[in-house]
């Protein structure tokens, strides 16, 4: 036994790097330790794709200049299931940058702010009078569970993981592609839809490119998962070959996330805090990170409703949102439509981006606009054609 931990974070990732940065930086001095089975730097299954709404989150963390090496990608093309394809410049630009260096960043940004890093899994948690014990041997006040999609604390603290039709599984790899590429690339496709493949070039030759799909729909496929990802990434990216190919799952986000349970609060993907509609998980991880770590030190004596009140003013709406706009996705031609709205207005582009990778909703006025492109697309489709005369 060491004493009590003010913070035990289980999870180095976005997640649980924020949730120790911002307990450091709110009360210097507080005993924070960060637990993670890996030694960093260390890779991570992952498009490598940072919102600007992520670098906004690591300004609040005291880190702005983090990624200020890595050149921004200002363009953004996406192809709907269709076909149909939009490209505009971001009102904000996007990043891409290795997990295996941003994730290394974030922990060394930690342990230099004071908090003790450890390479530990952890197994076993239980409740022990006013603390949390890990492990039987590590003593904390609150604990933040940012250990990932397959969260071993989520289990431990008796929260269902996410189900099947709430789980997406993607394939990335590295691919090379000429430096002066600085769009990133969605194309969605039909078949197997929801799915997509994605180029995200890093701007030092190669981009990162994977495809993803609703882990039910894989299973539909009937062929073995990985040849499935892969062939499909090579197929729909025939002219960047890949290599390093690595797939992982993706708990996306229900609307109504379960923040914890007693002094534990979980964060990032353990909250299955994915955007279902991208897959974008960073930036949800890095808030809920620092959300989780805020309440740990400034309501120490029972952080979990502190926590849970804050993440549902930060994202209540939007997740909200999101879950309704998913529903309606499953429909190609919804999302034929959206993308349709924003190729003849930048606004709704942008509208689209907020939802996508940030914390945005949408006004009434635009969810009608693509509703009324939606049934005349539709009504179009089913229409036979006039005999020309
Ligand atoms: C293929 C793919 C592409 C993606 N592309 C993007 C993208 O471009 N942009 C984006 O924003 N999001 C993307 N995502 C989602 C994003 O990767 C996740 O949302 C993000 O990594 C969540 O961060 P986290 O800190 O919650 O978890 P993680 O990054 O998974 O970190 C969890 C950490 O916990 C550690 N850990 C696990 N179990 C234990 C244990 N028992 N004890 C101790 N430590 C443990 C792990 O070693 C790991 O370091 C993608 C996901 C996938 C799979």
């Amino acid at each position: 036994m060491d004493g009590v931990w003010d913070l035990v974070v289980v999870g180095g990732g976005p997640a649980g790097a924020a949730a120790a940065l911002r307990a450091a930086q709110l009360r210097p001095g507080a005993r924070v330790l960060l637990l993670d089975k890996a030694d960093f730097p260390r890779d991570k299954a992952c498009g490598d794709g940072i919102a600007a709404h992520g670098r906004d989150e690591l300004a609040l963390l005291g880190l702005p200049g983090l990624l200020d090496d890595y050149r921004p990608t200002p363009h953004l093309s996406v192809v709907s299931p269709s076909g149909a394809r939009v490209s505009a410049t971001a009102a904000r630009p996007n990043h891409v940058v290795p997990r295996r260096v941003f994730d290394a960043r974030l922990v060394e940004a930690a342990r230099a702010r004071g908090v003790e890093v450890r390479r530990h899994r952890v197994r076993d948690l239980r409740a022990n009078g006013g603390h949390v014990l890990v492990d039987g041997t590590i003593r904390a006040r609150a604990v933040v569970a940012a250990d990932g999609a397959h969260s071993a604390v989520r289990r431990l603290i008796g929260l269902p993981a996410a189900t099947a039709r709430h789980t997406a599984i993607a394939v990335r790899g590295y691919a090379d592609v000429p430096p002066d590429d600085d769009a990133q690339l969605i194309a969605m496709q039909k078949e197997g839809w929801p799915a997509y493949a994605w180029s995200f070039p890093i701007g030092d030759g190669t981009a990162n490119v994977g495809f993803g799909m609703l882990l039910p729909r894989l299973r539909a496929a009937g062929r073995p998962g990985r040849d499935v990802l892969h062939g499909r990434l090579a197929e729909l990216l025939p002219d960047r070959p890949a290599r390093d190919l690595r797939a992982h799952h993706l708990p996306l986000s229900t609307g109504r996330p379960a923040p914890g349970a007693g002094r534990v609060m979980l964060a990032g993907d353990a909250a299955s805090l994915i955007n279902p509609l991208t897959g974008e998980g960073i930036y949800y991880a890095l808030l809920s990170g620092r959300l989780a770590g805020e309440a740990a030190v400034r309501a120490a004596a029972d952080p979990l409703p502190a926590y849970r009140r804050s993440l549902r003013g930060a994202l209540g709406r939007h997740l909200r949102t999101t879950d309704v706009l998913a529903r309606l996705a499953q429909s190609p031609g919804f999302i034929d439509a959206a993308i349709g709205t924003a190729a003849h207005r930048k606004e709704v582009f942008d509208l689209l981006v907020e939802v996508g990778l940030g914390a945005g909703t949408v006004p009434p006025p635009v969810v009608l606009a693509v509703a009324r492109r939606w049934l005349r697309d539709s009504l179009t489709r089913r229409l036979p054609d006039r005999p020309s005369r």
